[in-house]
């Protein structure tokens, strides 16, 4: 198969030229694309995992892009898995409706709205909801379910579209998915029209300073066009005309930063704490190259010594399974070159994925329950997001002598509980 994608050449915010290179993943396959079988691992297309940095407007960046209808068209991660964002979710909704007093005639609309879990929240509040979502499979399970939604990919003309249709929206939610548009600022001015002169656009985003300092380098995948800073952001915001009003950090994701945008309006400019945000940054050195370079030998070392852990283990006869087959495990396993020699199998809780194998390291995905029916002598936790809820659900597995590994930012066994 030859990959048919895109390269940038200049900075998708500020459109600056003077890209400076972060760190060179690899040529990857693509991290929701899990074969079916073994007869597709030779057809699977591979693309450049190639991480950038903008000096000019401290953007961080994929510059290799994928056609959205390859990555999206049959997209398996439900949002409703998961029983930690489940509660985020809930209190996301509470949070919205009580900060800008959402009644019943109001509108709340949801870009990239999966299966309406979020928007299932705001239901629970009495407030009109409309998903927009790319995946025609997940739209129809959202619908079948209740949640109003519609299946159409989001940007600056369909957002005129979706006003024109429905009127303008007290809050557009962006949950997790600025990131992963390839026209940024066309998606924002696109949010800039459904909002009207009165609304919020409320993106949340993984943050940047988490990425970089808790050395998160696997959330980086094809799919995961940008790392923002609030200084890029503030810097994006003002190309869709809004200011930034308020910014908020959730534990979600790894460390995400939930931005609160509003129409820009003479005089007004982003809020003091933006502003604050933007400082610390600066003092954080995450706008300058140098860091970005510290980063690039960190992630180096973080391959090298978890293979010599996996190694060592594999040496003693140990077995090493895995728990989860999110995205993120897929550039790890793969950035490290890591196969079922050293980690047999994973196991994940979403029924879609069970049965599928691995991109590019083709671990087969099998149910929860074999953790308990063949005892792997260790599990590496590639949901790390989730560990904590993980090694709690799987205390029967621990108390029979199972252990866990974590494999960021230093690949560590845990203790025993
Ligand atoms: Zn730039």
């Amino acid at each position: 198969m030859s990959p048919s994608h895109t390269r940038r050449t200049s900075c998708r915010a500020c459109a600056g030229s003077d890209l400076k290179l972060v760190v060179d993943l690899g040529s990857t396959a693509l991290a929701n694309s899990f074969p079916r079988s073994a007869a597709e691992f030779a057809s699977e297309a591979r693309y450049p995992l190639v991480v950038w940095f903008c000096p000019a407007c401290s953007l961080v960046q994929l510059l290799d892009v994928v056609p959205a209808e390859q990555l999206f068209s049959n997209y398996i991660y439900v949002t409703g898995t998961s029983d930690t964002i489940a509660a985020h979710n809930r209190e996301y909704a509470r949070a919205v409706v009580e900060g800008l007093r959402l009644g019943k005639d109001d509108l709340v609309v949801e870009v990239a709205s999966n299966d309406g879990s979020l928007l299932r929240c705001f239901q629970a509040h009495g407030v009109r909801v409309l998903g927009v979502e790319p995946a025609s499979n997940i739209a129809e399970r959202a619908v079948a379910s209740g949640v109003p939604s519609v299946n159409r990919f989001f940007g600056h003309d369909e957002g005129r579209r979706l006003r024109a249709e429905f009127g303008p929206a007290k809050a557009l939610i962006g949950n997790n998915v600025l990131a992963h548009v390839d026209d940024t600022l066309g998606f924002l001015r696109g949010a800039r029209e459904v909002i009207g002169d009165e609304g919020r656009a409320i993106f949340e985003v993984p943050y940047l300073g988490e990425f970089v300092e808790r050395l998160e380098y696997d959330t980086v995948y094809h799919e995961h066009l940008c790392y923002f800073s609030v200084s890029a952001l503030m810097r994006l915001f003002e190309g869709a005309k809004m200011v930034i009003e308020r910014v908020e950090r959730h534990a979600v994701h790894g460390g995400s930063v939930r931005v609160f945008g509003a129409p820009a309006k003479r005089g007004l400019g982003h809020s003091a704490q933006a502003l604050e945000f933007a400082a610390a940054e600066r003092r954080a050195g995450w706008t300058s190259i140098e860091r970005y370079q510290r980063f690039a030998r960190e992630v180096a070392e973080n391959k090298r010594a978890l293979l010599a852990l996996l190694e060592q283990l594999h040496s003693a006869g140990k077995s090493v399974a895995a728990y989860g087959a999110p995205a993120k495990g897929n550039t790890l396993l793969q950035y490290c070159g890591i196969d079922t020699r050293l980690v047999e199998y994973t196991v994940d809780k979403n029924p879609l994925k069970v049965g599928l194998f691995t991109p590019g390291s083709h671990l087969p995905v099998l149910p929860v329950a074999t953790l308990l029916e063949r005892q792997p002598d260790f599990v590496l936790i590639l949901a790390w997001n989730f560990a904590e809820e993980i090694v709690r659900q799987q205390a029967e597995y621990a108390r029979r002598g199972g252990r866990f590994i974590l494999p960021l930012p230093l690949p560590r066994i845990l203790e025993k509980v």
